[in-house]
C-alpha cells in the first residue's frame, strides 16, 4: 500500500490527508497529523474521501470519455479526446466571428484547483478576449470579498486559525461550524477547554449546534445583521470601549459611521432584530473587552483598550448570501476596528470559505470582477500588468457577467456557448426555472465533469470527463491562506484527464486558428509550470507568493501568503503594523445603512426559508451522496418547521408539505424542530431533483430547494441571497 500527502476536497478548513492506495485503486484516507490546519483529525466527509473517487468507476458513475450529443433531447455518443477538442477549438471559433467574445462564457467552481482557475482564466480573457468568466464562489464568498476589499484594502483575511486558542471571546455569525467546518469546530472545542473563560457569542436565526455551545445566542430575525452589528457599535460608543488611539491613527471614516449608529439604540435593534436590548449590550461588552477581559478582573482598567483579551470573529454564508451581504461583512469588520480588536493574536475578523479552494481562485483572479493577485479588471493598468505576463497585448475591457446575468444573459439568448467545468448550476444556482431555460436555451453548453449524472449533465452538447480528488496534481488555499499541495495517488480512470489540461488543449487548438504562427501560450510542461506563471502574477502585489515555489511546498509543507522571495516562510496574521493597504495606509470605517431582505414576507408567503448546510452532505451531493455511510445521520430531505407551525398548518411529523414561493414549489416530509423559530423555515440544500425528484401539476420538473430561491443579490459584491425567501406551507395535495 502507498500514501499519498494530499488535501480534503471538501470544506474551506482545508485538512491534510494521506491517500492510501493499491495499484490503480484508492483504498483508504486518513488525516495528516503534520498538516497545521487538522493535525490529523478529519470529519465524517473527509473520512470516506476513499469511497468517493475510483470507487465510482466500478459502479459506473464517472464520466471516462468524452461524449457529444448530436441532437438535443438525444443520446450521447461517444467521441475521442482529439475529436472532441477539435470540435469545441472550432465551435468557439465560429461563435467569436459571428457574435463577438461577449456571446461565449465560462463558469467554474471553487472545486477546482488553483491551477485549473489560471489557466481557465487565461483562455477565457487572454485568447477569447471576453470577461465572461464566473464561478459558484460567487454563491459562496463574494460578499467577504466585498467587505475586506472595502474595509481593508484588500481581500486577505487577516487572522488565522491559531487565533482560536489566544481569543477571550470568539463571535460566530451567520457560520454553523459544527457541521459545515467540523475539524475547525474541534479546534473551537479545544480552545475552549483550554480557557474556560473563553467566551462564545453566535448569531444566527436558528438553534444550531454551534449556537449550542454559546455563552450567548443571538437569535435574530433573518437579515438583520446590520441593525444588530450597528447597536453593538452604539453601545461600544455609549460605553467608552472604544480604541480612540487605533481610530485616530489607523483608519478614516469613523464620524460618519457613528453618526449612523447613534439612531441604532439598543432597543431600536432589538425590535428590528426581534432580540432583548440586553443581550445585544451583552454581546458589545464581549466583544469589546475580548470576554470577561482576563486583565479587567485582576484587576485592571477595562477602558484601557491595551488590558482587554482578543476578539475573533468567524463568519460564513449567514453574512454572505445576501442582499446585504457586503454591508453585513463590513458592519462586522466595523466593530473590530473601532475596538482595535485586529492585527494582533486572537483577533479580526476571519470569513470562513465554504468551499476547498474559493481562495485560490480569487488569488487567480478566476473571476468576472477580479483579475490575477488581486487586481481590478476595470483597471487599465492591471490589465495591462497582466497582459504582460500572459504575453498578450492587451485584455478586455467590457465587464464581465457574474453567475446569476450570466445565465440570465443566456435565458435572454445571448449567450451562443457556455463551458462549465466542475458545477452543477442546473441544482445549485437560485432561481432554478430561469438557469433550466438558460441551459436549455444557449446553443451549445460544454460540461466538464467528474461524475456522469449531475442534473447539468443532461443539458450538455458535450460531456469532457475530468479526473478528481486522489487523480490530479496542484494547490488549493484554505480559509487561513494556507497553500497546500494536492497530489494524484493515481491516474484518472478511462479517458478522463486533468481540468486544465482539458482546457490548455482546446487553447492550443483555438490560438492555432486566432494567432496562427505566434508561439503558444499554453504549452506548459506541467502543472508546476502552472504554478509558477500564476506566482508571477501575486509578485509585489498584497498575497506576493513570490518565495513560495514547488520545491519549497513539497519541502516546509503548506504555507500562509504573502510569502515573497526570500521568506523563510508565510506570515500568520496581517496587519500587525497597523497599516492597511489603502492609498493612504488606513481602514476605512463603511457607514452602510441596514437593509432588510429582498423578498419580505406577506399574508400569502408568511414563513421565511432559510437554507444550509447538514452534518455528513456536501453541495448538490455529487460526491459526498455516493457514501453510504453519510446518509446515517439524514437519510432524506425534510422541512423542518417549528410545531406551533405544524399545528396552525395542521402538519404532523413526518406528513409531507408543499412548500409554495413566487417561483416554484417543493414537498418535503415535515420534521418538527424548535431550532427553527416560529414563522421561519428550513430545508438543507443537498438534495436536487434527481433525489426529490418528480414533476409538479403542470408537469415541469421539480428542481430541488433553489428552485424556490430568488436571484437577487448584493449590489456590490453580486451575490445572491440564497438565505431567504418567502414562502407558504401547507399539507400536500398529491395526484
Ligand atoms: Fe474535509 Fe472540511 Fe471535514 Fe476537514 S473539516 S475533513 S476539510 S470536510
Amino acid at each position: 500500500m502507498a500514501e499519498t500527502r494530499s488535501t480534503c476536497p471538501y470544506c474551506g478548513v482545508g485538512c491534510g490527508v494521506l491517500i492510501q492506495s493499491e495499484g490503480n485503486r484508492i483504498t483508504g484516507v486518513r488525516g495528516d497529523p503534520d498538516h497545521p490546519a487538522n493535525f490529523g483529525r478529519l470529519c465524517s466527509k473527509g473520512s470516506t474521501l476513499h469511497l468517493t473517487a475510483t470507487e465510482r468507476v466500478l459502479r459506473d458513475e464517472r464520466l471516462l470519455r468524452p461524449m457529444l450529443r448530436p441532437q438535443r433531447g438525444g443520446a450521447l455518443q461517444p467521441l475521442g479526446w482529439e475529436g472532441a477538442s477539435a470540435l469545441l477549438a472550432d465551435r468557439i471559433d465560429a461563435v467569436l466571428r459571428d457574435k463577438g467574445p461577449q456571446a461565449i462564457a465560462f463558469y467554474l467552481s471553487g472545486q477546482l484547483l488553483t491551477e485549473d482557475y489560471a489557466v481557465f482564466n487565461k483562455l477565457a480573457r487572454a485568447l477569447v478576449q471576453t470577461n465572461n468568466i464566473d464561478t459558484n464562489s460567487r454563491l459562496c464568498m463574494s460578499s467577504a470579498v466585498a467587505g475586506y476589499k472595502q474595509s481593508l484594502g484588500a481581500d486577505a483575511p487577516p487572522a488565522c486559525y491559531e487565533d482560536l486558542a489566544h481569543a477571550g471571546c470568539l463571535f460566530i455569525a451567520g457560520a454553523n461550524s459544527a457541521w459545515a467546518h467540523p475539524v475547525l469546530f474541534r479546534r473551537i472545542e479545544d480552545a475552549r477547554a483550554a480557557n474556560p473563560r473563553q467566551k462564545i457569542v453566535v448569531v444566527d436565526p436558528r438553534r444550531t449546534e454551534t449556537a449550542d455551545e454559546a455563552d450567548l445566542h443571538l437569535q435574530l430575525q433573518p437579515g438583520t445583521d446590520v441593525a444588530l452589528f450597528h447597536a453593538m457599535l452604539h453601545v461600544m460608543v455609549w460605553e467608552g470601549w472604544l480604541d480612540e488611539r487605533f481610530i485616530a491613527e489607523h483608519t478614516g471614516g469613523f464620524a460618519a459611521l457613528k453618526s449612523l449608529v447613534a439612531a441604532w439604540t439598543p432597543r431600536e435593534a432589538a425590535r428590528v432584530c426581534g432580540l432583548k436590548a440586553e443581550q445585544i449590550e451583552q454581546a458589545a461588552r464581549w466583544f469589546a473587552l475580548g470576554g470577561e477581559g482576563a486583565d479587567v478582573r485582576a484587576g485592571g482598567d477595562e477602558t484601557t483598550p491595551a488590558a482587554r483579551a482578543p476578539t475573533l470573529s468567524l463568519y460564513c454564508q449567514g453574512l454572505n448570501q445576501s442582499t446585504s451581504g457586503t454591508a453585513k461583512n463590513s458592519a462586522l469588520i466595523n466593530l473590530h476596528l473601532a475596538t482595535g480588536q485586529i492585527g494582533k493574536p486572537g483577533a479580526g475578523p476571519l470569513s470562513l470559505t465554504g468551499q476547498p479552494n474559493a481562495m485560490g481562485g480569487r488569488e487567480a483572479g478566476g473571476m468576472a470582477t477580479l483579475l490575477p493577485g488581486h487586481r481590478d479588471p476595470t483597471d487599465a493598468a492591471h490589465r495591462a500588468e497582466v497582459a504582460a505576463i500572459w504575453g498578450v497585448d492587451a485584455l478586455p475591457e467590457q465587464p464581465g457577467l457574474s453567475a446569476v446575468p450570466m445565465f440570465e444573459a443566456a435565458a435572454r439568448g445571448e449567450i451562443e456557448l457556455l463551458w462549465i467545468a466542475c458545477t452543477n448550476p442546473a441544482q445549485s444556482l437560485p432561481d432554478q426555472a430561469l438557469v433550466r431555460a438558460a441551459l436549455a436555451r444557449c446553443p451549445f453548453v460544454v460540461v466538464q465533469e467528474a461524475f456522469a449524472r449531475t442534473e447539468t449533465t443532461g443539458y450538455a452538447d458535450l460531456l469532457l470527463p475530468a479526473a478528481t480528488w486522489g487523480e490530479k496534481d496542484g494547490t488549493v488555499t484554505n480559509s487561513e491562506r494556507r497553500i497546500s499541495r494536492v497530489r494524484a495517488a493515481v491516474p484518472a480512470p478511462g479517458e478522463a484527464r486533468g481540468d486544465w489540461q482539458i482546457a490548455a488543449e482546446v487553447a492550443r487548438r483555438l490560438e492555432a486558428k486566432l494567432r496562427p504562427g505566434a508561439p503558444s501560450l499554453f504549452d506548459y510542461a506541467g502543472t508546476e509550470a502552472v504554478w509558477n506563471e500564476h506566482r508571477q502574477t501575486t509578485v509585489g502585489r498584497d498575497l506576493d507568493i513570490g518565495g513560495l515555489s514547488w520545491t519549497v511546498l513539497d519541502q516546509r509543507g503548506p504555507q500562509q501568503w504573502p510569502m515573497a522571495a526570500g521568506w523563510s516562510s508565510g506570515r500568520v496574521r496581517l496587519y500587525q503594523d497597523g497599516r492597511f493597504p489603502t492609498p493612504d495606509g488606513r481602514a476605512r470605517f463603511i457607514a452602510a445603512p441596514y437593509k432588510p431582505v429582498a423578498e419580505a414576507t406577506n399574508a400569502q408567503h408568511p414563513f421565511a426559508l432559510n437554507t444550509g448546510r447538514l452534518r455528513d452532505q456536501w453541495h448538490g451531493m455529487s460526491r459526498s451522496g455516493s457514501v453510504p455511510a453519510l446518509f446515517a445521520h439524514a437519510p432524506q430531505p425534510a422541512l423542518q418547521l417549528h410545531p406551533q407551525d405544524m399545528a396552525r398548518r395542521g402538519l404532523r411529523e413526518g406528513e409531507l408539505a408543499e412548500l409554495k414561493s413566487k417561483r416554484g414549489s417543493l414537498v418535503l416530509p415535515v420534521a418538527a424542530d424548535t431550532r427553527v423559530a416560529p414563522l421561519q423555515a428550513f430545508v438543507p440544500m443537498h438534495w436536487g431533483s434527481q433525489f426529490v425528484g418528480g414533476t409538479d401539476a403542470k408537469g415541469q420538473s421539480r428542481a430541488g430547494i433553489n428552485g424556490l430561491m430568488h436571484g437577487k443579490s448584493c449590489p456590490q459584491s453580486l451575490q445572491p441571497e440564497l438565505k431567504h425567501a418567502a414562502i407558504n406551507i401547507a399539507p400536500a395535495v398529491l395526484p
